[in-house]
């Protein structure tokens, strides 16, 4: 057994992995990483991949970002985590002060936890709360869309519109209203006449603005969410925004709700929060809502909801060195125009080919959907994997070959990774 097999033997005999059948796993050469430098992930045997996932969709700046190396390390010297439950933590008060600076957000106020579906369950215990604590009765289920992707826990995974092999827990999963998927041109339309037509029982609207990620990279345009802001206006039915897969840049503004002009009651933020480096969430709550939960000590409108590793500090030091290099390195620029190579590269080498249905892009968000002649021949997976042989790490969802790469990307990586895509589906559709 080589150093590759034993390492994978190891994992399978006590890891568990997400999303991933264990009888397979070790079928499957999965990677095992060692360590990374820059883009790159290097394996226990010294192979490097170039990181186009980004490590599903979390990593930012790319890895071992000295700065962020050295924020970690400077406040591991002060203290590592203090609970945010009834006491303060210094560095999360700057880290929340910088973050109201910038979410798209009116006086916001920031809850902390962990992960993606964490910071939904709670934008949905808050909004359910927050009519209760006005008084207000039956405002108590929610519009969510088709292909909506929230999170893995029971609440989140109600919003979600299910799939992934997660039927199964369709009697656990809460009824929601469910408006059409981005991929039907009439959703918000759809979803606009719902607000209208349920309002009175609706506790809250969630939405992924401008692309729902894990539905394959479905994208609506900008201008569209618009009547779906105002209708939730006019209804006052409360607007919950998950940006945890379009937040910290990835649409090519730093929020997908700057571009489509949306301002949310909650907005849920984790994944590229800390650039990647540590499992950090928030929902961050308007004054209005905020303030709904305010009343005498102890009272029943306190929000009794709480993570043990809320305000993580070692994490908050990390996110708030985060935010400034995203402003130092400008960033966003980056984003745009390596969006802009990714796009015309794909235009001319990719989207032309027979095996390739359709290419979808917003800022470095991109799915490539292939078209596979008929069921059960698992391109997207297959094409991956001929991309990691070619040492560019690719994971698909289904059929959709997602490109995720960091922010950072450079002009001849983004290049290669359209290279080796090109040769992969090659590889894999040639009869
Ligand atoms: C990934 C994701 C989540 C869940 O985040 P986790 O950190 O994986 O729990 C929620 N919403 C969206 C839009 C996501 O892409």
């Amino acid at each position: 057994m080589d150093d590759h097999a034993r390492w994978v033997s190891r994992d399978a005999a006590v890891v568990w992995h997400g999303f991933t059948q264990m009888a397979s796993y070790s079928d499957n050469a999965p990677v095992v990483v060692e360590r990374a430098e820059g883009s790159d992930l290097i394996d226990v045997d010294g192979k490097r991949y170039l990181d186009a996932i980004s490590s599903l969709w979390v990593t930012t700046l790319g890895h071992r970002v000295p700065e962020l190396d050295a924020a970690l390390a400077e406040q591991a010297g002060r203290v590592a985590h203090s609970t945010l439950l009834g006491n303060g933590n210094r560095v999360v008060i700057e880290l929340a002060e910088a973050l109201a600076d910038v979410v798209p957000v009116d006086a916001p106020h920031f809850l902390f936890a962990s992960d993606g579906a964490a910071a939904v369950e709670q934008a949905l215990k808050i909004a359910f709360q927050y009519w209760a604590n006005r008084g207000v009765a039956g405002r108590t289920t929610y519009l969510a869309f088709g292909g909506a992707y929230h999170g893995d826990t029971v609440g989140s995974l109600s919003v979600g519109a299910g799939g992934f092999g997660t039927d199964l827990f369709d009697p656990l999963r809460f009824p929601v209203l469910r408006a059409p998927d981005f991929a039907e041109p009439d959703c918000i339309d759809v979803a606009v006449a719902m607000v209208r037509e349920h309002a009175s029982s609706l506790a809250a609207v969630v939405v992924e603005p401008l692309v729902q990620g894990a539905a394959g990279m479905q994208l609506r345009p900008a201008s569209s969410f618009a009547a779906l802001a105002r209708a939730c206006a006019d209804h006052d039915v409360l607007l919950i925004c998950d940006e945890v897969a379009t937040g910290f840049g990835r649409t090519g503004t730093l929020f997908a709700s700057e571009q489509c002009g949306l301002r949310a009651d909650l907005m849920c933020i984790g994944k590229g929060l800390t650039g990647g480096y540590l499992p950090m969430s928030a929902t961050v709550a308007s004054q209005r809502v905020h303030d709904a939960f305010l009343g005498p000590d102890l009272s029943e409108k306190t929000f009794y909801h709480g993570h043990s590793f809320s305000g993580n500090a070692l994490a908050a030091a990390v996110a708030l060195r985060h935010l400034e290099l995203i402003r130092e390195w400008d960033v966003l620029a980056n984003v745009r125009a390596r969006s802009a190579q990714l796009q015309s590269l794909l235009d001319a080498r990719v989207a032309p080919m027979s095996a390739v249905r359709e290419v979808r892009l917003q800022g470095l968000m991109c799915g490539v959907e292939l078209a596979p002649p008929r069921d059960g021949l698992r391109w997207g997976r297959r094409v991956c994997a001929a991309a990691v042989d070619r040492g560019v790490l690719l994971r698909p969802l289904g059929d959709v070959v997602v490109l995720m790469p960091h922010l950072t990307v450079t002009e001849e990586q983004v290049t290669r990774i359209v290279d080796v895509l090109a040769e992969a589906i090659d590889e894999i559709s040639s009869p």
